[in-house]
């Protein structure tokens, strides 16, 4: 199954995040089926964003999204861990500064974008400023509504630059979080975690549900979709995502860059420096002759 389809958010769709069913698993059993396609997906991955940063011509934004406890975290631990830190960026946007607040809510993220040959990935993002924003009443009524149109039109300035948008909505159910809070209880590794406003939020679980339909569905445009991932289990989440990067980064057809230089030049002066490398190492082996000098590299 292609889940870049089967995931993808039409642009102009009605929402209903209730009628998803967020603990679906495709074909698979468990982790264990699941394994070798995982990490088939991540093995390619690592490939393909070494072939994005040698051609340095463009860029790949990834953002998050997830009600507390979503696996925000865990994605990025699991799918993007094979990936070359060299090329790729994880930003994680809290609540904005008092500089960031005397800007327009867009500066900070438009800093954060990934350059040319980068991955970028978003540990939320501009969407906190139609989600907690508006589910908080933090601006105006009259403000958060014109926000869909702004973000859209961002996103559509990044994509016309070579930055190619996706967008993942972590859909669990309601159940599921309150069993991976408690998870966080019993686990003292994880009590950091833990956050006074988790129950507070929890209380506003249709708000913010409302809220993300809304954002979804006025925002998934054909440059920077969103897609709605099943994540109850945290191994098909981390497929469906892995699964969909692959998908889209093939997509783009991307080319090693051809070389700077004239490699049939590059290769005789590489012979030339075997063969003086040779002749040097024969000549110091006579001389060392009887001191039982070992000349081995690495
Ligand atoms: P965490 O991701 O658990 O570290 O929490 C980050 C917190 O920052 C969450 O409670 C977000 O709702 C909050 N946050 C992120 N962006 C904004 C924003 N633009 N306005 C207000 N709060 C935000
Ligand atoms: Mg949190």
């Amino acid at each position: 199954m292609r889940y870049s389809e089967r995931f993808r958010v039409a642009p102009g769709s009605k929402v209903t995040l209730g009628k998803i069913d967020a603990g679906f698993k495709d074909k698979h059993e468990n982790h264990a089926s699941a394994m070798g396609e995982l990490e088939h997906y991540t093995r390619r991955l690592a490939e393909l964003q070494y072939l994005m940063y040698a051609e340095n011509r463009r860029s790949l934004l990834i953002v998050l999204q997830a009600m507390d406890a979503g696996g925000k975290d865990g994605t990025i631990n699991h799918v993007f861990a094979a990936l070359n830190p060299q090329g790729c960026a994880v930003h994680g946007f809290k609540a904005p500064s008092s500089e960031e607040l005397a800007h327009d809510y867009l500066w900070r993220i438009h800093k954060a974008a990934p350059q040319r040959g980068q991955v970028g990935i978003f540990n939320r993002s501009h969407y906190e400023d139609v989600l907690v924003v508006r589910v908080h009443k933090l601006v105006p009524k009259e403000v958060w509504p014109r926000r869909y149109g702004e973000i859209n039109a961002f996103e559509r300035q990044l994509a016309d630059n070579g930055t190619h948008i996706l967008k993942f909505y972590l859909h669990i159910d309601r159940d599921e979080q309150l069993a991976r809070f408690k998870q966080r209880i019993d686990d003292p590794t994880r009590h950091w975690k833990i956050s006074e406003s988790d129950y507070a939020e929890r209380a506003r679980w249709d708000d913010y549900q409302q809220a993300f339909e809304d954002a979804i569905g006025r925002c998934s445009t054909d440059y920077a979709p969103w897609y709605i991932i099943p994540a109850n289990h945290k191994w098909f989440r981390n497929l469906a995502v892995s699964q969909i990067l692959v998908e889209t980064m093939e997509s783009l057809e991307m080319k090693f860059p051809p070389p700077s230089v004239d490699i049939e030049d590059v290769q005789r002066k590489y012979h030339a420096a075997e063969e003086a490398a040779v002749k040097a190492d024969s000549f110091s082996g006579r001389k060392s002759k009887g001191c039982n000098k070992k000349h081995k590299a690495g």
